[in-house]
């Protein structure tokens, strides 16, 4: 029996519809951009498998460092415990977090980052004996799929059987352009009932919600209103962490900076699962106590697994080398020449950048059912040409992993251009 076979005996894949889906595609080896199947055949993976590769697949630095890490110390409880790769970690993320962060919480993947991030903010407000109620989110926010993630994230049609299950969270406008003011005053309004805790939000690039962009400024003036009336800021960098943005994080772009982060996509470069969160010292003497009713008390079985903190070390290495700088100013570049090439094609929207991140809205009145048909014809032919590309929507994006050469971003995007002609025009004469 072949893998597919077998694979569809016991397997349930994830946002997979089992029944309707076409048997995932095998495979057996990955370098760099480039993931190969049974037969022999590449795709570049355009979406970083899921936004997590960074440096490029089955990296040699990496591996070796995993490796050493393997024979010298698996794991080990990290309650009681510690150990040199989270000591290292958690000193050098300092370095590179904006400067009031202070404290990092380990975890291992960005939905329990989200989950830490809220429950740290709960209980710093539960702790000081003035506990508060209310956690504000934008209408088109994802911060994962755990409970409180999925409270916290806006309208997604993916979570509607749970809906009645989850807590309530206050929504504010996403700031995109013309919405700034509208955004604001929502948020002051939350706010001035003293009942917030914490604002969460995804900085300048709203993933998920379909890689919805907007500006430092208005982020910078809403976390500032915040500030004024004492609820805390948390910044979900899970996917725009580690230089995805053109910066180190995307809060690097902001004059106001936030109380707690999450990361976890990018962090060990896309090898292992690891996540975490961290927090100014001020948030951290809130649980500093003779109490012990006033511990955080949360953990993982493999809170700061070492070796998944030997891949992060490994990976900030690369990520600090002045190569992989070039990488991503080179990535950020090409984007930039396509965008204006895409910019007169009628089947084209209207396009949006970030750093590394790429993002192409085509034109499209239809509802929602013919997208998802659209959809699924727009990735098999993108697959079918050797190219990995998901669609949101009536959004194509890219979010390469920043070692991806000019000619595999050339492939992507001239069979960008193929799918435009091929299916939309057609649609839209
Ligand atoms: C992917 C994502 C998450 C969830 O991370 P997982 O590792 O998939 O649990 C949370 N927040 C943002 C912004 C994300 O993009």
């Amino acid at each position: 029996m072949d893998l597919t076979a077998r694979d569809a005996r016991h397997i349930w894949h994830p946002y997979t519809q089992m029944k309707t889906a076409a048997p995932p595609l095998p495979v057996v080896k990955a370098k760099g951009a480039l993931l190969y199947d049974e037969q022999g055949r590449s795709y570049i993976d355009c979406v970083a498998s899921w936004w997590v590769n960074l440096h490029g697949h089955a990296h040699p630095y990496i591996a070796e460092k995993v490796y050493e890490q393997l024979l010298k110390l698996e794991h080990v409880i990290f309650a009681g415990f510690t150990h040199p790769p989270a000591v290292e970690l958690a000193e050098r993320l300092i370095g590179h977090l904006p400067s009031q962060q202070n404290r990092i919480f380990y975890s291992d993947n960005g939905s329990s980052a989200v989950e830490i991030g809220i429950k740290m903010a709960i209980q710093y407000f539960f702790n000081q004996g003035q506990p508060r109620t209310q956690l504000v989110a934008f209408d088109m926010g994802f911060h994962g799929e755990t409970f409180g993630a999925m409270a916290a994230s806006g309208d997604h049609s993916f979570f509607t059987a749970f809906e009645d299950f989850l807590f309530e969270v206050s929504r504010i406008p996403s700031p995109v352009a013309g919405q700034e003011q509208a955004a604001l005053d929502a948020l002051e309004d939350h706010l001035k009932t003293g009942e917030v805790y914490a604002f969460i939000f995804e900085p300048l690039v709203m993933g998920a919600g379909g890689m919805i962009m907007y500006e430092p400024e208005i982020l910078s003036q809403l976390m500032a209103l915040c500030k004024k009336y004492g609820a805390l800021c948390i910044a979900d960098e899970v996917m725009t962490g580690f230089g995805r943005t053109g910066r180190m994080f995307a809060c690097d772009y902001l004059t106001t900076q936030p109380d707690i982060m999450c990361m976890s996509k990018g962090l060990t470069g896309g090898t292992l699962p690891l996540a975490v969160t961290s927090c100014t010292e001020a948030i951290f003497e809130a649980f500093w106590s003779d109490d012990k009713h006033k511990t955080f008390f949360h953990g993982h079985s493999y809170t700061a697994n070492p070796v998944g903190c030997a891949a992060a070390l490994a990976s900030l290495d690369l990520l600090e080398s002045e190569a992989s700088a070039a990488d991503r100013k080179r990535v950020e570049a090409q984007h930039r020449q396509f965008r204006q090439r895409i910019e007169q094609h009628p089947a084209v929207r209207s396009t949006r950048q970030r750093g590394t991140i790429l993002a192409v809205e085509f034109e499209s009145e239809e509802a929602t059912g013919y997208f998802n048909n659209l959809r699924d014809k727009l990735y098999y032919f993108f697959l079918d040409r050797g190219v990995l590309l998901r669609p949101l929507g009536n959004l194509i994006y890219m979010i390469p992993p920043y070692c991806i050469t000019n000619e595999q971003l050339e492939t992507a995007y001239s069979t960008m251009e193929a799918a435009f002609s091929a299916f939309l025009l057609q649609e839209h004469p």
